[in-house]
């Protein structure tokens, strides 16, 4: 499978380096799958920390959680373990955009996850500094292992990289710099050169985070409270019920005293002194940024959320902000409920090194290194559950790759992992990538509650979902086609719906159960009370069949377009084209499909900039290369 020379130390599969969320999924995917899989990380003990906000899910990356999940990902499972508030947010909006969030005890999380990866089959965890890939092949070179900061040599099938913020990480504090990963942890120096040495586009980008404060000091009685769901929904298909105790966060804001000491400071604020000259997460900015760009704005929410039970530091979501620590500590003093709030640690900025992509297949293997993969926030993105969907996908295939198995790919029509890895992969990125469901143009397909049903059975058939999932995705998909059959077998006339009263057009149409779930005004309730049998169906199974049938039309019409796109999706373009043989390409477009070499006609067209002359030329070349039986496994 590989060629092992007689000096390395050891021999694995798959190695995945880092043990933060893109690693975890990673690791547990590719043994999941079979693989012999080391986990290799700074400290055994940094395993599932969460760099930033004490929360997990969210508008758009609960949908990330719940896919994960549906292929026996274990971020989802944690959170349930670790899950102190549960909300779904935008519940008041259509079923597509809500997104379930869960505020997580830092410290449950960590150990859950811990707990979850020592479980597993076929996985070893190990603390270590990987510093060096080791390459073979010459001409067409791949990496055949890796070498650690402590000299030893491991050969593996492939290597995934999930090293988050830490290639070349540099925390900045006001004027205060300091090479780190994240806070208390060191930097990756070695592999970030190796990575720059090796060829591969490398950018910069950067991310913060608040001061964490000391919840003894907050006056919480003044303060409005922000209480959770109840029962709490669980992330998990797997989690029958919330275990942990449940709590409430406060909210307050900043004031035009806040907004005026910032403005005094701002010169010592690393974005604004020209100290940071990488870009930072648009749609997540800091403080500093917010009074900047909001002028007018004379207050900024904050959310104040306990870290944890047994731990009374509380993490003021809204204020992320690198402003010396001093200038931090008299912020403070200017918001309503802080005033006496004692800072554990100061809020930071950090910069880090990413790799574009665009070097990346949309199996997250490089181009230039087969049997490499990289996932999480090297791939420049932000944010723990975009890291996890990218994780799995990388794990699941570098195991596939390490046993000589084909790629596998998820589509912007079946999962938004697949929108974010196309979106990657495709577009690359200026700025720090995280998902919306704006993201999505098939979005009212992939929802939160039905990621089991798009992507379960897949999972079972690339054997990454265990038995248990397996037994209860089976049950779940029977409940369902039995409800799909009496919703659709129970109808009623419009006299004798209005019987019930429920009130239709009086035109004489017979309309079934399901027809009417279509009406926002009928939930399943009203529906119950004209047929007594629905009462009898699981609240689960209810509620998924109201969201098909609300759903049903907008559906029917989109399954077009999503036929349009798998055919253009079908339409393989060779690993080896030439672009500069395809007659009819601009210069600028040659240029274009040269840096991303699209896999799909689809995804060349996808490429910003693309013209519909560009992808006239290139398919009418691929077709002529077929007919000469010259390749390109076009359908
Ligand atoms: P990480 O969680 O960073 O994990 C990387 C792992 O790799 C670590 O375990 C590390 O020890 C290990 N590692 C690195 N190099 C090596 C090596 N050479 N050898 C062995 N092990 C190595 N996200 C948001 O959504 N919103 C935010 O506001 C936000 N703010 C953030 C603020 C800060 C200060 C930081 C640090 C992160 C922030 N994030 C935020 C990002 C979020 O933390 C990350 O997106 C997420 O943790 C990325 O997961 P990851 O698995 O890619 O990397």
């Amino acid at each position: 499978m590989f060629h092992v020379k007689q000096d390395w130390d050891e021999r694995w599969d798959v190695v995945v380096v880092g043990g933060g969320h893109a690693g975890c999924e990673a690791a547990a995917a590719a043994a999941r799958l079979g693989a012999r899989t080391l986990l290799l990380t700074q400290r055994l003990e940094s395993i599932g920390v969460m760099s930033c906000n004490p929360a997990i899910g969210g508008l758009a990356k609960g949908q990330l959680v719940r896919e994960v999940d549906a292929l026996d990902g274990l971020m989802g499972r944690v959170a349930d373990a670790a899950g102190i508030q549960f909300r779904v947010l935008n519940r008041s909006k259509g079923p597509a955009v809500r997104g379930p969030r869960a505020q997580a005890d830092r410290a449950l999380y960590r150990r859950a996850m811990q707990a979850a990866l020592r479980a597993q089959r076929n996985l070893t965890l190990r603390a270590g500094e990987v510093a060096d890939l080791v390459v073979t092949g010459g001409a067409r070179p791949r990496v055949a292992g890796l070498a650690t900061a402590d000299g030893r040599r491991l050969a593996c099938g492939a290597v995934v990289l999930t090293t988050g913020t830490f290639l070349r990480g540099l925390i900045h504090i006001g004027t205060e710099r300091r090479p780190a990963g994240r806070m208390g942890e060191p930097p990756a120096r070695a592999l970030a050169e190796r990575l720059a040495g090796l060829g591969f586009a490398l950018g910069r980008l950067k991310t913060g985070t608040p001061p964490r404060l000391d919840g003894r000091n907050i006056a919480w009685e003044r303060l409005a409270r922000q209480e959770g769901d109840d029962p709490p929904e669980p992330f998990s298909f797997l989690t029958e019920r919330v275990e942990n105790p449940q709590i409430a966060c406060a909210i307050t804001g900043t004031t035009a005293a806040s907004h005026a000491l910032i403005r005094a400071n701002l010169h010592r604020a690393p974005m604004y002194s020209g100290q940071i000259a990488s870009v930072g997460p648009r749609y997540c900015p800091s403080i500093e940024d917010k009074v900047v760009r909001f002028p007018d704005r004379d207050r900024h929410q904050i959310f104040l959320e306990p870290e944890g039970l047994e731990d009374d530091t509380v993490y003021p979501n809204g204020i992320s902000t690198s402003l010396p620590a001093e200038v931090q500590g008299a912020l403070l003093a200017t918001i309503p409920g802080l005033e006496r709030a004692v800072m554990r640690q100061p809020g930071y900025a950090i910069e880090y090194d990413i790799v574009d992509p665009r070097e990346l297949d949309p199996t997250l293997e490089t181009r230039r290194l087969p049997g490499l993969f990289l996932a999480g926030q090297i791939n420049g993105t932000t944010g723990y559950e975009e890291a996890a969907g990218q994780g799995l996908l990388a794990g699941l295939n570098a195991a596939r790759a390490a046993g000589g198995g084909d790629g596998v790919v998820l589509d912007r029509a079946q999962a938004f992992i697949g929108v974010m890895v196309d979106d990657l992969v495709t577009r690359g990125v200026d700025e720090p990538y995280r998902m919306f469901t704006s993201r999505a143009e098939y979005r009212l397909l992939l929802r939160a509650d039905n990621a089991d049903q798009r992507l379960t059975p897949l999972g079972e058939k690339l054997s990454c979902v265990g038995a248990a999932r397996g037994r209860a995705f089976a049950a779940k998909a029977a409940a369902l086609e039995a409800g799909r059959r009496l919703v659709r077998a129970l109808s009623a006339s419009p006299d004798e719906l209005a019987g019930h009263g429920v009130e239709v057009n009086r035109d004489g149409v017979v309309r079934s159960a399901h027809a009417l779930l279509a009406r926002p005004d009928l939930d399943w309730a009203r529906l119950a009370a004209v047929w007594p049998e629905l009462a009898a169906v699981d609240d689960d199974v209810a509620a998924q069949l109201a969201i098909e049938g609300l759903y049903a039309g907008y559906i029917a019409r989109q399954e077009a377009d999503i036929a349009a796109h798998r055919r253009d999706e079908a339409l393989v373009l060779p690993d080896d084209l030439d672009y500069g043989g395809v007659g009819g390409l601009s210069a600028e477009a040659r240029g274009r499909l040269e840096r991303v070499r699209p896999a799909t006609l689809g995804q060349a067209g996808r490429i910003p900039g693309m013209t519909p002359a560009a992808l006239t030329a290139l398919l009418a070349h691929v077709r002529k290369r077929r007919r000469a039986g010259d390749g390109g496994a076009a359908a």
